[in-house]
């Protein structure tokens, strides 16, 4: 999806602030010899920013304002190494606010719900955020943050509290918790906004047959504000995003090219209007695509499909790019399969092509032939290649107390 004219006119803007800030991104800006950007050639010459910049940045080089006008920070930590340190000014905060409010919104929640927050407060972007936005929204909060299940519990059903917000592992945590002491008859909730971490169908079902609400994923990183730059409407799983505030590239995470529209890559991100710590082409390291045409709620703003892991799984095999959450989905499509799989890939050199074999396993119930027959044709038609399948007996396939690697690469 390209850049339209008022998205570019805010990306030049953003350069020009930067260099004229004396940032670190500034700095690298006017060391490549870039004062602008006016075309979607020039914006895509822009050197990608990345987490690492923030930690070379450490703690405030990227502030692109003066200091007057910051207001507040927040941090994320990595699993190595420095924090990252992401200062906001006051329009910073506000807009974020607006975002997350337009998120309840797109959920259909309004100033007569009331919001009960369990995600933490703190240098973390999640409490403070969904906060936020439910004050913004004129909804009543509920800043529980997390844990103390009882008392989350007392306030649920005395303030009868009708939107949990949380991480879904927590969701379902207080779910579990609601069904074995039979209160499912006192609580009022309807609906539950979640983030924050991948979470599978099998848990999102869980979730929704023992509190019968909907769902919805709401998407952020504090880099990027922080949660509540997107959000699913009740039209399915795409997810909005706010491209007044922020524009998406999907990119191949390998060439750092842009990728059609549809297909799949990596999350890359700009700040638009953002005044403390603009980000121009963040990777994410999400991976996602665009999911083209307008969504049948009528929303204007565009949409990417719900985020199906991280760039350092993905794979390609005939320029097609696929990570293994695609390969589970299809195989819990197939009935028979077994949770475990592997996936072999090498370079044929006789017909000068890749090819891939994907060993799945089958609990005996079905004809393994009519298993791999189903496998591939799912393959074909829905990720737009043709491996090669084997089905073997359950327990035939390594097994790991660590993660299990799944794709093993013969090819370079
Ligand atoms: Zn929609």
């Amino acid at each position: 999806m390209k850049l339209n004219e008022r998205q570019l006119e805010l990306a030049d803007r953003q350069v020009k602030r930067l260099i004229k800030s004396g940032s670190y991104y500034g700095e690298l800006y006017k060391s490549l010899g870039i004062t602008g950007v006016s075309s979607q050639e020039d914006f895509e010459k822009l050197p990608f920013s990345q987490k690492d910049d923030l930690r070379n940045a450490y703690p405030l080089g990227i502030m692109a304002c003066s200091e007057e006008e910051i207001v507040r920070i927040h941090s994320s930590s990595g699993t190595t190494g420095l924090p990252v340190i992401i200062p906001y000014t006051a329009k910073d905060v506000d807009d974020w606010a607006i975002m997350f409010a337009r998120c309840y919104e797109t959920a259909g929640i309004t100033n007569k719900d009331r919001i009960q927050i369990t995600p933490g407060y703190g240098l973390w972007t999640a409490g403070i955020g969904f906060q936020a936005g439910c004050e913004k929204l004129g909804a009543m909060a509920v800043p529980m943050g997390p844990g103390n299940t009882e008392k989350q519990l007392k306030m649920m059903i005395d303030l009868k509290t009708t939107v949990l917000t949380a991480t879904a592992s927590y969701a379902l945590l207080l779910a579990e918790e609601i069904h074995r002491r039979g209160l499912r008859d006192q609580i009022c909730l309807k609906k539950g906004v979640f983030g924050s971490e991948r979470w599978s169908e099998t848990m999102r079902q869980r979730i929704v047959d023992e509190l019968g609400i909907e769902l919805y994923d709401i998407y952020g990183l504090t880099e990027i504000y922080g949660p509540g730059i997107g959000i699913n409407c009740q039209h399915g799983t795409g997810i909005h995003y706010w491209d007044d505030y922020i524009y998406i590239e999907i990119i191949d995470p390998e060439t750092g090219k842009p990728v059609p529209d549809g297909e799949n890559g990596e999350i890359v991100i700009t700040t638009l209007v953002k005044e403390g710590a603009p980000l121009l082409r963040f990777r994410t390291h999400d991976l996602s695509r665009i999911i083209p045409g307008e969504c049948d709620c009528g929303s204007k703003f565009p949409r990417i499909d719900i985020i199906r892991g991280r760039s350092d799984d993905m794979f390609k095999v005939r320029g097609v790019n696929m990570f293994p959450s695609q390969v589970e989905d299809i195989l819990k499509m197939v009935e028979g399969t077994s949770s475990e799989y592997s996936i072999t890939i090498a370079h044929d050199d006789e017909k000068n092509k890749d090819v891939m074999l994907l060993t799945v396993e089958g609990d005996g119930r079905y004809e393994f032939d009519a298993m791999s027959k189903k496998i591939v044709e799912l393959f074909r038609s829905l990720i737009g290649m043709t491996p090669k399948v084997i089905i073997v007996p359950v327990g035939t396939l390594p097994r790991s107390e660590k993660k299990t690697k799944r794709v093993i690469d013969y090819r370079t």
